[in-house]
């Protein structure tokens, strides 16, 4: 259902003049079902409404129960389907409506997920709110990629940076360059080549482990890995697609050792395909 849809929608099985309903902000994690959190899963069975957004998988979309109302509200880049003031003003109506509002995005709301500011609306109209929190794309992708975001003796720190900004990106290229730990640039695909040569020209080793992980913790993730140098490259030899994550640092080497999902997935389909022959 559309956006023009859910401002129509009203709640038909409550009576009016009700008490209002609450909103849960939740953090649907970055694809695989499995990892949404128990929590996540019981508020997306209590809602009376489900606004969800394009990050959300199918595979998740999927476990909503068939009889709750659920409408699109998401964005891809330059696509929004509702500008976010008008969002924040829906959740607040819908609650005051008497519904109770499932909120749900990719990985984790309060990390470039603006969940800070859909709840201060939410808050500041006296709706009661509940933040429950998903597994960001850093921590999931990165496990799915038998990266890991800190290692003893190799990377004491991590550092989460967006590639995106609606206007000028604020970063402080100096600084990330020097911090020699791991780097997790989100939403930085398009950036790629700018990301590598601002590290590079403040200094970070142009050999570097870097590597992208596309569509990550979904069975078709890919992770591709090389030099920091050849970051841009990499993204279009290999035509990488959104949602995809930039990992830099010394900790990607590990993958070479630490790869399990491409090792099972691999082995899975492997053990299909002889089931399909022998049949
Ligand atoms: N709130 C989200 C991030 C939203 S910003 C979170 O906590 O994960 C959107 C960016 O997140 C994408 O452009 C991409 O860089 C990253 N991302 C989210 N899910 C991803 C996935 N499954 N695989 C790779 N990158 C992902």
């Amino acid at each position: 259902m559309s956006v023009s849809d859910v401002v129509k929608f009203k709640a038909t099985t409550k009576m009016p003049n009700l008490t209002p309903g609450k909103v849960w902000l939740v953090g649907a994690g970055p694809g695989d079902p499995d990892l949404l959190t128990i929590k996540a899963l019981r508020s997306i069975e209590q809602a009376d409404i489900i606004l969800f957004d394009n990050l959300v998988s199918q595979a998740i979309r999927d476990l909503f129960p068939a009889s709750t109302p659920a409408f699109y509200v998401g964005k891809i880049k330059d696509a929004h389907s509702i500008p976010q003031h008008e969002l924040n003003d829906l959740l607040v109506e819908k609650a005051q409506q008497g519904l109770n509002v499932c909120r749900i995005k990719g990985g984790d709301a309060f990390v470039f997920g603006r969940g800070g500011e859909e709840m201060l609306r939410v808050k500041e109209a006296g709706i009661d709110v509940e933040l429950v929190p998903g597994i960001t794309a850093a921590a999931g992708c990165t496990s799915y990629a038998g990266i890991p975001l800190t290692h003893r003796g190799v990377s004491q720190g991590c550092t989460f940076v967006t590639g995106h900004a609606e206007k000028e990106l604020g970063v402080n290229w100096k600084s990330l360059a020097q911090l020699e730990h791991t780097l997790v640039f989100y939403m930085g695909l398009s950036k790629a080549r700018m990301i590598s040569t601002k590290l590079i020209t403040e200094g970070l080793s142009a050999q570097t482990p870097a590597a992208l992980i596309e569509n990550g913790c979904c069975p078709e993730q890919r992770v591709i890995r090389g030099k920091l140098s050849e970051l841009a490259e990499m993204v279009e030899r290999e035509h990488v697609q959104s949602p995809a994550l930039i990992v830099v640092g010394d900790v990607v080497k590990l993958a070479d050792r630490l790869d399990w999902f491409k090792t099972m997935t691999d082995q899975q389909n492997s053990e299909t395909q002889i089931k399909k022959l022998s049949a």
